[in-house]
């Protein structure tokens, strides 16, 4: 997201020879873009999410239930798709040390179904259980770019063994997702990004409600620098937005339905199972009578295993009709668009990482959406646009 950006660019400041953000304006012509068709009436989707936030980071110890083994594998903030396949390597590999020739994955987003998938390629037999399957779960609504720190943990809180534990998830992940670039239905691709400094300042952004301090959310992208392009500022001539500054860069994105499509489909291809589940405490997963459970629960957890720990994050992102000819992201006035091939995701990020902490209403608000279209459509209109 565009925590992501501003934190990188932040950090290519602070840090001088970082070499975060290169240190010369890149020079040339400007590229002409397509317009993204910014009109709220060509919004077609709107959901709310909730990012499971640990202070702690994911929660990914193991447990008995009495014959049961449980392994836990939930509460990824705003980097479950970034961190899904790098976690679950972890939480099969805890699995797959009872020698398990079944595996249960409770959980079908994102985190179950690279676990399930996972634990098939260990060699195991695997049921999902599942109240919803990926097209209903929280998963579904998420933005679908690699933003493998957004929202993870507290630097306070979880200190030096998970920055390490991060940056081994992080790494595993960007290798895995990039098997899925270049396949049929585009689950994965990576796209230009530009984040656009306004001339005018944008208005402040509304107080996060209710308010709440400040927290120090950790930031470990600077360990990873090497897999991702860094970001440039484009001298005037070569910027496709007329703004007081143009930074550009490449993302990965996940074409959330594609790749939720392809998982599942993979997973049934290799004979997995799927049940329908409701489970309102853990002794009902414990009376399912597996030897092995992967509890991937995602938000869920926190009634389901009474975990406190967990935190709401509240984000809404609305979907624009696909434009299949944009193939680039922005951020702008504290807009944040990601060009994803199901529509074009756009999303209000003002307040920043606060933004929606505690909140657990999954009801949707027009006007949010509106709103952040309607300042979209600004950049385009006024002539700044491409
Ligand atoms: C607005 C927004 C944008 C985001 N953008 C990104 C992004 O760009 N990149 C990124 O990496 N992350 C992003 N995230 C974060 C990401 O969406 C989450 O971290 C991720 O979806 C968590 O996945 P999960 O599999 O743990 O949980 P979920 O998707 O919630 O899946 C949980 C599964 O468990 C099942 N379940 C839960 N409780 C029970 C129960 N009691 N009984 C039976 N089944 C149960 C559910 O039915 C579901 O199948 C975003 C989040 C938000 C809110």
């Amino acid at each position: 997201m565009l925590t992501l950006g501003r934190r990188r660019l932040l950090q290519g400041g602070l840090l001088g020879g970082s070499g975060l953000l290169s240190a010369c304006a890149a020079t040339g012509s400007a590229p002409t873009l397509p317009p993204i068709r910014a009109r709220t009436d060509r919004i077609y989707d709107m959901a709310v999410c909730l990012r499971p936030f640990r202070a702690a980071g994911p929660r990914l110890d193991t447990e008995r239930l009495g014959n049961t083994l449980v392994v836990h594998n939930y509460g990824h903030g705003g980097s479950g798709w970034s961190l899904s396949w790098g976690s679950s390597a972890i939480a099969v590999a805890k699995a797959m040390q009872a020698s398990p020739q079944e595996v249960a994955v409770i959980g079908c987003g994102a985190l179950g179904l690279t676990s399930a998938i996972l634990a098939q390629r260990a060699g195991a037999k695997v049921t999902m259980y599942a109240r919803e399957q990926i097209p209903d779960t929280r998963s579904f609504r998420a933005s679908g770019a690699w933003t493998p720190d957004s929202r993870i943990a507290l630097t306070s809180v979880a200190g030096p063994a998970f920055a390490a534990e991060w940056e081994q998830m992080a790494r595993t992940s960007f290798k895995t997702h990039r098997q899925y670039l270049g396949l049929p239905g585009t689950p994965v691709e990576w796209t230009d990004y530009y984040s656009i400094r306004a001339d005018q300042p944008a208005p402040p952004a509304p107080p996060a409600a209710p308010p709440v301090p400040r927290l120090d959310f950790a930031s470990y992208s600077r360990s990873i620098a090497d897999l991702v392009p860094k970001y440039r500022k484009l001298a005037p001539e070569a910027a496709p937005f007329r703004a007081s500054a143009v930074y550009q860069t490449e993302i990965m994105v996940f074409n959330i339905a594609d790749y939720g499509h392809t998982l599942l489909a993979d997973f049934f291809t290799a004979g997995g199972q799927f049940r329908h589940a409701d489970f309102h405490s853990p002794a009902e997963i414990a009376a399912l009578g597996k030897r092995v459970v992967i509890n991937c629960t995602g938000y869920g957890a926190r009634a389901l295993w009474d975990d406190e720990s967990i935190v709401p994050v509240r984000g809404q992102i609305a979907r624009l009709i696909p434009q299949p000819e944009v193939h680039y992201g922005l951020d702008y006035k504290h807009v944040y668009v990601v060009p994803r091939r199901d529509g074009i995701i756009v999303q209000d990020v003002g307040g920043g990482d606060m933004k929606g902490y505690g909140d657990a209403t999954e009801t949707v608000d027009r006007s949010e959406s509106d709103r952040a279209v309607t300042t979209l459509s600004e950049l385009f209109r006024s002539g700044l646009g491409a």
